[in-house]
């Protein structure tokens, strides 16, 4: 049961007494040495959360519910969209299988410290790595399975790995994709040279493994079980690349207390998931949502977990909800898009347990979230993430008792313990303008950055006075504390010296019923600097496109004529990242 009974108490505990907050809320984690301080300024600057406290993740995320009775419960089920296989493994068995699989690493020679990078699509296989890796304190390094060779050896050459581990092959839709010659052109291309690689064998496509280079990693779990090794809570668990959107990809370090303490509280303060049920996030387990909550928090919370392979379809995903009484729902819009072009002659889901959705990693406008909610009949929310943040920066509470205010429901939320925003505005006295976080930020964010086979102080992301974290991110904060978004910083558009972001202008587009997606840029403009061009997708199942004419009135009805667009350039697809964001740098406009 948590403490506060609003926002506004929950709030003002977490900033005027952080320190007790935090000790409080590490409690919810099993401690070999308990923490007696919750945050301490390290040499360099940066700060560890819950010093010289020792503890293993994997151990929380595990044997505890072993110990605990949960033996028999599922832990992680698993669907693949591509072969149609589903596997299920309980918590017992899950134990059985990382104690062994980390027995094998240790085989090879990993030891604490060391990283083990794993370039494998979402799989049982890859969840039982990445605990495998938390329980002897080895490093992982989970890099997204499409990635061709030469970005693979950048990653290899960046985090210079003891052990590669990878499936034999993948899918792009049903398209099987062998993964050995990626790996093959990878390792021929980096400097860095891993000890060993270890390959999950699929039947769709077999890999003919080197006898000098390559293990099974069906055969190496077999080796002898080792117990988790107590780590400093500072210690790395992983590092994760960011993918982009935020700027060249970056290691991202994340350590082992404050990211477990951070992921158990969001479970019951922000989606409300009790021990037992079920958390369901159609994310890839390459990218920080799949790392979090496909992974991390579900299962240090007791939680069963299902993960799914590949572009889950709208009934795939209703199915899996209703199959595994799925209690939470995490998704992006993209999906959710994907979901609401699919539905359209299906019936309505009846889907009982299932108690809320979430969205995140990018805009969502209004009228899909409006969508979502008449078709699930469930409270839909949209809350704000980076991989560098591990968990929301901005979200809505669902574990509090009282309800959030129906007038933020369309917005990204107020912020979570510990993150604390403010507004930069480039123009003095605008009330809009990049969102900035005052350090320290709270536990589960970066621990630093990886560069030269170290961690550093992500000074990339500090302001001139050292004192806030960058977001990169516009925005402005209303009265209750509510964080409104507007986009990426460089995603604002100057119209004769006024700003307006991208986001604002694709609101209104995306409102109108035949748009499925579409995406706001800025163009040189002679005489005002700048104007802005949309690019639309209209919805594939309308015989009616709207015409430019259309969609630009429609603009200048909302937002007055100044913003100047007269471009409207249809489009069949919006470039997207690896992850499936917009990058709307990529639309050239000339
Ligand atoms: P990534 O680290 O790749 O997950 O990207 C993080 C970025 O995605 C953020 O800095 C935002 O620009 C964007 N983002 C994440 N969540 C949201 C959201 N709910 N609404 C709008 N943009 C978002």
């Amino acid at each position: 049961m948590l403490p506060w009974t609003t926002y506004d108490a929950l709030y003002e505990a977490a900033t005027n007494q952080p320190e007790a907050f935090w000790l409080d809320a590490a409690q919810r984690v099993t401690w070999k040495k308990p923490p007696v301080a919750a945050c301490r300024t390290r040499a360099d600057g940066w700060h560890d959360w819950f010093p010289d406290a020792t503890l293993n993740t994997c151990y929380n995320a595990v044997d505890r519910h072993v110990e605990n009775g949960r033996g028999a419960q599922a832990a992680l089920i698993w669907h693949s969209c591509a072969t149609r296989e589903c596997q299920s493994v309980t918590y017992r068995e899950l134990q059985g299988r990382v104690a062994g699989f980390a027995g094998g690493l240790r085989s090879l020679g990993v030891e604490q410290g060391d990283r083990v990078l794993i370039a494998m699509p979402t799989m049982l296989e890859t969840a039982i790595a990445m605990l495998a890796c938390a329980r002897i304190g080895a490093v992982h390094v989970v890099v997204f399975a499409g990635y061709a060779g030469p970005e693979l050896a950048r990653r290899i050459d960046d985090v210079a790995p003891k052990v590669v581990i990878i499936a034999s092959c993948s899918f792009q839709g049903q398209t099987v994709i062998a993964s050995e010659p990626v790996l093959n052109e990878a390792l021929t291309e980096a400097k860095h040279r891993p000890q060993a690689c270890v390959i999950v064998q699929r039947d769709a496509c077999p890999a003919s493994l080197l006898p000098e280079r390559d293990h099974d990693f069906h055969v190496l779990e077999q080796s002898v079980p080792v117990d988790p090794v107590m780590l400093r809570s500072e210690d790395p668990l992983y590092i994760l690349h960011t993918s982009g959107t935020t700027g060249s990809a970056k290691g991202i370090v994340r350590d082992n207390g404050g990211h477990a303490v951070a992921l158990a509280l969001s479970m019951e303060l922000i989606y409300g998931c009790k021990p037992g049920e079920t958390f369901f996030t159609t994310s890839d387990l390459g990218w920080v949502v799949g790392h979090s909550y496909g992974v991390y928090a579900p299962l240090i919370s007791g939680c069963t977990s299902v993960l799914v392979e590949g572009g889950a379809s709208a009934s795939a995903i209703r199915k899996l909800c209703h199959e595994h009484e799925v209690t939470c729902l995490f998704t992006t819009p993209t999906q959710m898009r994907l979901m609401r072009q699919e539905s359209r002659n299906q019936p309505e889901p009846v889907l009982p347990a299932l108690a809320r959705i979430f969205v995140a990693g990018e805009y969502v406008d209004p009228t899909l979230l409006g969508w979502a909610r008449s078709y699930f009949r469930k409270p839909v929310v949209n809350h704000w993430w980076q991989t560098e943040t591990g968990w929301s920066i901005t979200a809505h509470f669902f574990g509090l008792p009282e309800c959030e205010p129906v007038s933020l429901m369309n917005d990204i939320g107020r912020p979570a313990p510990g993150f604390h925003p403010v507004i930069v505005p480039s123009v003095p006295g605008e009330q809009c303008g990049e969102i900035v976080l005052s350090l320290p930020l709270p536990p589960g964010c970066l621990a630093g950055v990886w560069k030269e086979r170290e961690v550093h102080v992500p000074t990339a992301y500090l302001d001139e006075t050292g004192r806030y974290y960058r977001t990169f991110d516009e925005g402005m904060i209303d009265p209750m504390r509510a964080v409104h978004m507007l986009g990426r910083s460089d995603d604002v558009i100057k119209v004769a010296g006024r700003r307006i972001s991208g986001v604002q202008i694709e609101k209104i587009i995306a409102s109108h019923p035949a748009v499925y997606a579409c995406a706001v840029v800025a163009a040189p403009d002679a005489l005002r600097g700048q104007r802005p061009v949309a690019y639309v997708v209209v919805n594939p199942g309308r015989e009616c496109a709207p015409s430019s004419e259309e969609i630009i009135r429609q603009v200048n009805n909302v937002l007055g004529r100044w913003i100047g667009l007269k471009e409207v350039r249809f489009v069949q697809q919006l470039p997207t990242t690896v992850s499936g964001k917009i990058t709307r740098k990529r639309l050239l406009v000339s």
